[in-house]
């Protein structure tokens, strides 16, 4: 890298981490400011399945592709639907699909290993960031401000560095999940339910869905549609009223999936929040965004982390490349239509999943990536 730009990213997530890694490589002079106050502060969440042409070929150019096969799970990319009577309609085995699963852990991990020392400064939450009419940037960590060429967003669905471009916010999609975890072998009844990989189990405006993560544990979600202000009493509910309020919503519902329902497993209650599709800005020097921070969409276009990590590629060619600022703002214009595509597809994806119809929309959708991608299938898929 000949500009040797000061790059500070907020965000030390996959997107932040990668493009950390990607200008490290390039000699980039780079801080990552993140505010948990280290690694294994939080459990990091479920399972990710990156995808060949994004997840995957960032992997690659950053030069960890073959630590991202070592903790890979292609073995666990089966899906499973269920009728909310529990009839299983669709079981397919995906151990030889293209978008092995890791689990969000692992792949920070990975990239947290892959940074030079002292890269990421823990316990750093950012509130205060001052562009100056240079076009460099203040960063206030904790009260003391650093000063720097380029400041990126890579900081989630709540970025503190989105408002300084644009005045869109996250909204609310109308549906809210709440997240559970068991392990397999205390939770027999969901390891039998999950087959190999996931399972969603879809009825009216309502979904239960459990997917496997590495080191015997398997996460799920109960999904419904509530207005914002329902769903805030719920994350004020302790962990047994909201079992309670979701046997409930549920109780029409077969018991071999209201198992899935279980007090001891509860972890979070989550509203799901999105920006605008095809949202956008007018660019910014020394500002600019990736990942959920610049295209937040609800989970259900299974795109999320890819885009991020896509991002974190494009961001640094365009940070490390001569062409000045210019080259920044051509990254915005390919990101913001990239992330527009998978938007509309996790729009679609989530009022599928979530409709009055029950599960007839969601099978079909399966059926037809069967039948486009040649999918190995079982039985139940013919
Ligand atoms: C329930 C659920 C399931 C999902 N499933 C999938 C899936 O199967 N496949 C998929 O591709 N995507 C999935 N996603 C989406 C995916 O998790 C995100 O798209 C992805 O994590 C975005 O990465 P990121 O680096 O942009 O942001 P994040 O992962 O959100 O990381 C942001 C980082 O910024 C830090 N931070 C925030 N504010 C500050 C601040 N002020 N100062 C310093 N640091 C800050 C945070 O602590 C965090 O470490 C799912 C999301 C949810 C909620």
């Amino acid at each position: 890298m000949t500009n040797r730009l000061r790059v500070a990213i907020v965000g030390g997530g996959p997107g932040g981490l990668m493009l950390a890694r990607l200008l490290q490589r390039r000699g980039g002079d780079v801080t990552v400011f993140e505010r948990d106050a280290h690694a294994g502060e939080r459990p990091q969440g479920g399972s990710l399945d990156l995808h060949a042409e994004t997840g995957q070929r960032a992997m690659r150019l950053a030069g960890l592709e073959a630590a991202f096969q070592a903790a890979a799970r292609p073995e666990d990319q089966g899906d499973r639907i269920y009728d909310e009577h529990g009839t299983l309609l669709f079981d397919r085995d995906g151990a030889n699909d293209d978008r092995p699963e890791i689990d969000r852990t692992a792949l920070r991990q990975i990239l947290l290993d892959a940074l030079n020392p002292g890269t990421v400064r823990w316990g750093s939450r950012i509130g205060k960031i001052t562009p100056l009419s240079s076009s460099e940037v203040d960063v206030n960590n904790n009260g003391a401000t650093e000063r720097f060429d380029a400041v990126v967003g890579a900081d989630g669905a709540w970025s503190r560095v989105r408002p300084l471009l644009t005045g869109t916010a996250p909204r609310y999609e109308g549906v809210t999940m709440v997240e559970f975890g068991y392990g397999a072998v205390t939770h027999l009844h969901v390891d039998a339910l999950v087959g190999g990989g996931k399972m969603f189990a879809v009825g009216d405006n309502r979904v239960l869905i459990a997917q496997r993560n590495g080191h015997g544990h398997i996460r799920g979600y109960a999904g419904l549609r509530m207005p914002e202000a329902a769903a805030r009493p719920w994350m004020a509910t302790a962990p047994d009223g909201v079992c309670a309020m979701l046997r409930e919503a549920f109780a029409a519902w077969a018991p071999s999936l209201t198992a899935l329902i279980d007090v001891k497993a509860f972890i979070a209650v989550r509203p799901l929040y999105a920006l605008p599709i095809g949202h956008g800005w007018t660019s910014r020097a020394g500002l600019t965004l990736l990942g959920d921070a610049a295209h937040l969409m609800s989970p259900f276009s299974g795109e999320g982390v890819n885009l991020a990590l896509a991002d974190a590629v494009d961001l640094a060619d365009a940070l490390a490349s001569d062409h000045g600022w210019g080259a920044v703002e051509d990254y915005e214009a390919a990101m913001l239509a990239r992330a527009a595509i998978a938007a509309e597809g996790a729009s679609a994806g989530l009022n599928s999943v979530l409709s009055p119809h029950g599960v007839d929309a969601v099978l079909d959708h399966y059926r037809e990536r069967v039948a486009a991608r040649s999918y190995p299938t079982t039985p139940e898929n013919t």
